[in-house]
């Protein structure tokens, strides 16, 4: 996990419509991961799955939901820090459908 929703949220969910992983959720509500459910860890505000979360790598240049977030409160984790190898690996695992090419966008190539 690298990206976080701090308290300063204000429930607009415009962050939820654009992570490529599904990876946002809104606070009381449960979060999915190969079919199975689990309960929402956060109740108020909305809440970034970290093990869903792979900093938009293999997607795009920079996080999205950072990119629209009106009160930029999506932001990187400074307790648990990830590389871009364990990212794309999470990428591929989430999509085994898609092939990730050398080229893949990352934030860590800007
Ligand atoms: Fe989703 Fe990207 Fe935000 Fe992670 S950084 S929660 S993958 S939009």
């Amino acid at each position: 996990m690298a990206t976080i929703i701090t308290e300063e949220c204000i429930n607009c969910g415009a962050c939820a419509r654009e992570c490529p992983n599904v990876a946002i959720y809104e606070g009381g509500h449960e979060w999915e991961l190969g079919g199975v459910r689990h309960p929402a860890p956060v109740q108020d505000i909305f809440y970034i799955v970290a093990d869903k979360c792979t900093e938009c790598v293999g997607f795009f240049e920079v996080e999205q939901c950072a990119r629209v977030c009106p009160v930029d409160c999506c932001i990187p984790d400074p307790n648990n820090p990830e590389s871009e190898a364990v990212l794309i690996e999470r990428a591929r695992q989430l999509h085994s459908e898609r092939n990730f090419t050398p080229g893949f966008p990352s934030r860590f190539r800007k």
